[in-house]
This record gives structure tokens, C-alpha cells and sequence, in this order.
């Protein structure tokens, strides 16, 4: 009786055996089919919660995948992260172009490596975009991208203060209490990088301290990140600029410019807007006392400069990253006909 019933315990597991045994090779049957190749599939791709190290694979592959872009670094943010400089074209004539340059800002850097992308690929293919002759602009301009100038700023609003210079009642404190620092616009120590540039310094408005916004620092330049962006569009003697930041469709381009200057910037922001459809502020709605990278560039160059505004409205946070398409396939066009016009 009980021999019996050991062969028939024996013969049950024999059988589960084998059910489970074929299983596992179908199992590995499948996995060891060959993947299909993606070849045509993008880089940049919304990422939710984007924070710099997923930019850092982005960079990286982006470099593997095209020859046409060169990456270097500018400097490095207090935290030492990386201030990446993505260089595209063979032209004379340099066309700065920042994002990230606020904490909560981040989709403005997933918008550049995407126009990147963008550029990069058609160009190997030799295509055009739309009606723009890439080939032969880049042969007039160079494109400097900086990507994402505030990098600790981004990792604070999308990681916390975990990682940061500053320890956590530092933090606290320029928060104004809050442990939500999905807010927090300015830098790792508290400095807003766009309230840093000498145009009207002394007299801007700002915190007294350091705060997630509005704090324009001790003086003009004083964080590593403004000063890094003054060198390179000093040195590399940018005929143009263009800041992206959001939000609000809007393009701001009047810096107190005169006469001729004033005719001529205003003939080219009229023409930017026609590709976005976003609104220009006027002189009279612009901020005059305002220290920003474009108003510094405007007054120290006499030279076009613009800050563009993507995404509706008003936003205390950072924006989808749904959106990412929608911002791309506004502002597609627009450094390009910057580029066909200086
Ligand atoms: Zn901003």
C-alpha cells in the first residue's frame, strides 16, 4: 500500500516536471527570438519626472548615434553636475540657445535635445525641414546649445534635496517651510540664475535671501552657471539668442533698444512669432529692470536677443511631459528662420 502510493506521488511530480519544464522552454524559445530593430525611433522622448542623469544617457546616445553634434562642457553647477554644451553647424556666425535655466523649467531641456535630435537627423539625411535648406544654414550659422544650465535646480524639483550642496534647513528656509520643492526656480543655493546678468543689476527687485525664487544673489555673475553662459556667449561672440523658459506663448524681445536697433529687432520678433503663433509682449508690457540673460545680451552686444515662453498660461510647477510634442512642433522652425535672418 504505501510503495503504492510513493510511485504515484513519484509519477504526479514526474508529470509536473515535464508540464512546467516545457514551459520554461518555450519561455526561452521566446526570449531568444532576435528583437526588432528600432532603428527610426527618437531619442528624446517625453520622460516623465526628467531629471539630469536621464539627460546624461540622452546626451550620451545622442552623440554615439550622429557625428554632426559635438558635446562638450561649459563648467560645472555648484553640485558638480555637468553644464553640457551640444555644438551643431559649420557656420561663422554663433546662435546661443539656453534651457533648464529654472528649477521647474525642465521641459525647456527636453525641448532642445529634441530640436537637436531633430536637426541632427535630417541633416545626416541630407533632407530639408519644411522649407529651410539645413544643409546650407549650418554652413552659415553654428548652433550652441546649453540644454540644461541649472541642473540643480531640476534634480531639486524632481528628486528633492537629497543630493544637494545645502543642507536641509537651508533648504526649508528659502522654501518658505514647504517640503514640496516642485516650485524651486532657482539654483542649489538659492539664486535665481535669470536675475544674475549686469543689466540694471542694482536696481532689480529681489529676495533678501536666498529663495526658490527672485533671489538675484550677493552680485551679478556670482553662481558658476550665469557666469559659464556670459563666458561662452562672450567667447564664442553669439550673434543672436534665444532663452527658453515657460510659461505663457509669448516671446519677449525689447531691451530699451533705439532707432534703427529697435526697427530691426522688432522685424525679426514679428517673424519668430509668425512660426510659434505666440504673442509678443510689447515694450511697454516688458520689464525693463530685469537682469535676465536675454536683457543682458541685448544691452552689452546691441545685438537680437529673445526669451521664449512655451506652454499656456501660468504654471508654479513643472509642466507634463506630454506636452513635450506639442512645444516641439510649435517652436520646430524657429531657430531656423533665426538663422536664415542674422
Ligand atoms: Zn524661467
Amino acid at each position: 500500500m504505501k510503495i503504492k502510493f510513493i510511485l504515484i506521488m513519484l509519477l504526479i511530480s514526474c508529470l509536473l516536471f515535464n508540464i512546467t519544464g516545457c514551459q520554461n522552454h518555450q519561455h526561452n524559445q521566446k526570449s531568444n527570438e532576435p528583437k526588432v530593430k528600432q532603428e527610426n525611433s527618437s531619442i528624446i522622448t517625453p520622460i516623465s519626472n526628467y531629471n539630469y542623469s536621464q539627460m546624461k544617457k540622452q546626451i550620451n546616445k545622442l552623440e554615439n548615434k550622429y557625428d554632426n553634434i559635438q558635446v562638450s562642457t561649459i563648467g560645472e553647477s555648484l553640485a558638480k553636475r555637468n553644464l553640457y554644451l551640444l555644438t551643431l553647424g559649420n557656420g561663422e556666425k554663433g546662435i546661443g540657445v539656453v534651457g533648464g535655466i529654472h528649477g521647474r523649467e525642465r521641459i525647456t531641456s527636453l525641448l532642445i535635445l529634441k530640436i537637436i535630435e531633430d536637426y541632427a537627423k535630417n541633416l545626416q539625411d541630407n533632407k530639408d525641414i519644411k522649407n529651410y535648406d539645413l544643409n546650407k544654414l549650418l554652413n552659415h550659422v553654428t548652433f550652441y546649445f546649453i540644454p540644461m544650465l541649472n541642473p540643480d535646480g531640476i534634480e531639486i524639483t524632481s528628486n528633492g534635496i537629497k543630493n544637494e550642496i545645502k543642507n536641509k534647513n537651508f533648504y526649508l528656509e528659502a522654501n518658505e517651510g514647504s517640503s514640496n520643492f516642485k516650485r524651486w526656480k532657482a539654483n542649489g543655493r538659492g539664486v535665481d540664475l535669470n536675475k544674475q546678468f549686469p543689466a540694471n543689476w542694482k536696481q532689480v527687485e529681489s529676495e533678501n535671501n536666498p529663495h526658490f525664487k527672485n533671489y538675484k544673489g550677493p552680485k551679478p555673475k556670482s553662481e558658476p552657471e550665469s557666469q559659464a553662459l556670459a563666458d561662452l556667449t562672450r567667447n564664442k561672440n553669439f550673434k543672436t539668442v534665444v532663452a527658453f523658459h515657460n510659461s505663457g506663448n509669448i516671446i519677449y524681445w525689447y531691451y530699451n533698444q533705439k532707432g534703427k536697433q529697435y526697427k530691426q529687432d522688432y522685424k525679426l520678433a514679428k517673424k519668430l512669432s509668425k512660426e510659434n503663433k505666440y504673442k509678443l509682449i510689447t515694450p511697454e508690457e516688458s520689464d525693463t529692470i530685469a537682469a535676465g540673460y536675454k536683457d543682458w545680451f541685448i544691452k552689452e552686444f546691441n545685438r537680437p536677443g529673445f526669451t521664449i515662453e512655451v506652454g499656456k498660461g501660468k504654471t508654479k510647477q513643472p509642466l507634463p511631459s506630454k506636452y513635450l510634442n506639442k512645444y516641439f512642433t510649435e517652436n520646430r522652425t524657429v531657430l531656423l528662420k533665426l538663422a536664415q535672418n542674422i
